[in-house]
């Protein structure tokens, strides 16, 4: 790939597709990144572990966390108590293999979700307080090397990109 065309994973939800457990979005202005030539492959872990649109919310159980998840010592629950923590690591470890299939470096992710949280998630107490945390496809970044940024972060995404 040119190293001028930088290929960013991007949640979906922030590129405006109707993917959120509410069947909305959250479009952002990523115009800054087009302009500089970044491709933007959009990724929802969520649906791409099965998990239907709308679907009840979930939050990583209050004593767990992301990385727990991924190695099956924490959960994440949805409101109803449902266990759906094998469709966050399903989906987390598919947007991985595409991202690796791209060589992508970089990803812009959703801020507070269970799955694309940066810096922060909900409290596993669906009490509406947040926490400092990753989400479960965050953190498996993170563990494979992809330089994470939420949609906070653009100027310092903006920065690396520019340095990579
Ligand atoms: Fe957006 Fe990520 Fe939630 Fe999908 S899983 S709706 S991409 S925040």
């Amino acid at each position: 790939m040119d190293k001028c065309s930088p290929i960013i994973l991007v949640s979906a939800c922030l590129l405006g597709q109707k993917v959120r457990f509410d069947g909305q979005s959250r479009p952002t202005d990523l115009g800054c990144l087009i302009n500089k030539g970044c491709l933007l492959l959009p990724i929802c872990p969520e649906c791409a572990g099965g998990l239907p649109i709308p679907r009840s919310p979930c939050e990583i159980e209050f004593s767990g966390n992301a990385k727990g998840v991924l190695d099956k010592q924490s959960r994440v629950l949805s409101v109803n108590g449902r266990d759906c923590s094998d469709q966050y690591r399903k989906g987390a470890l598919h947007c991985l293999k595409t991202a690796q299939s791209v060589n992508a470096s970089f990803a812009l992710l959703k801020e507070k979700s269970p799955a694309c949280g940066v810096c922060f998630i909900h409290s596993g107490n669906f009490d509406g307080q947040i926490r400092e945390g990753r989400g479960v496809l965050a953190e498996l970044l993170h563990q494979s090397g992809i330089k994470i940024f939420s949609e906070n972060q653009i100027p310092q995404l903006m920065l690396a990109v520019e340095k990579s």
